[in-house]
């Protein structure tokens, strides 16, 4: 598919919901591709991307750095807290703040540091066991303590379950950001960003449509 017919349908889907175009932010993750096709689309220009490792990123992104300017990173995996100097180092923004353990070092780094990155709270919607992020029911009074920590919330993130149709769980996370005054909805991947984008989504995180499939073994 590629970057930019993944850009043009989020033109589209944009218009198609009465949003103003430019509004949602593509993060192009490129977590366990191939150099090649992550300078690739460095190289059109594009400069928002996600990864999932830290290991992973700090082993990438610094050379890219220094070879392309104005690179912003997003941290989408799970996040722990023995990474998180590292990871405060390298990105700009975490979309994976999800228990009171991590804020709390979180906040203290920020305070030390000075600067705050952008910070989304993973909800967990689908109430998955074995999925990362705080519980719908208790996604209010989480978000609560953060900004008690003074951590500066950009908005809430979300990864639907698998088999479900993912509509419910994009507009339960809409809700949760609506009634408590946040902005930021980073929801959608290659096989729905479409979707979120009608439902509110502000950041899009797309890698295997833009990229092609990954790779593990
Ligand atoms: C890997 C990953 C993506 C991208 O998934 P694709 O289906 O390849 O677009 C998006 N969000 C998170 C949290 C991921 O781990």
């Amino acid at each position: 598919m590629g970057l930019e017919e993944i850009k043009r349908r989020i033109a589209a889907a944009e218009k198609a919901s009465g949003r103003a175009a430019g509004e949602v932010t593509l993060i192009a993750v490129s977590k366990v591709q191939p150099p090649g096709r992550v300078e690739a689309v460095l190289e059109t220009g594009h400069r928002i991307f996600g990864e999932n490792y830290v290991q992973e990123a700090v082993g990438k992104w610094p050379d890219w750095r220094t070879r392309f300017s104005g690179v912003e990173l997003h941290m989408i995996g799970p996040l722990q807290t023995n990474k998180l100097k590292p990871a405060l180092e390298l990105f700009d923004a975490f979309h994976t703040l999800d228990r009171p353990s991590l804020a709390s070092k979180l906040a203290r780094q920020v305070q030390a540091r000075g600067n705050c990155p952008q910070l989304f709270v993973q909800v967990n919607t689908g109430a998955e066991p074995q999925k990362a992020g705080i519980l719908p029911d208790d996604a209010d009074a989480f978000i609560a303590e953060c900004q008690a920590m003074e951590l500066v919330l950009s908005g809430l993130m979300c990864i639907p379950p698998e088999s479900e149709d993912p509509v419910p769980h994009f507009r339960a996370l809409r809700d949760i950001a609506a009634r408590n005054g946040l902005r930021g909805l980073s929801m959608g991947m290659s096989a729905d960003f479409e979707t979120a984008i009608a439902e509110g989504a502000t950041h899009v995180r797309v890698g295997s449509a833009i990229f092609g499939a990954r790779d593990y073994s």
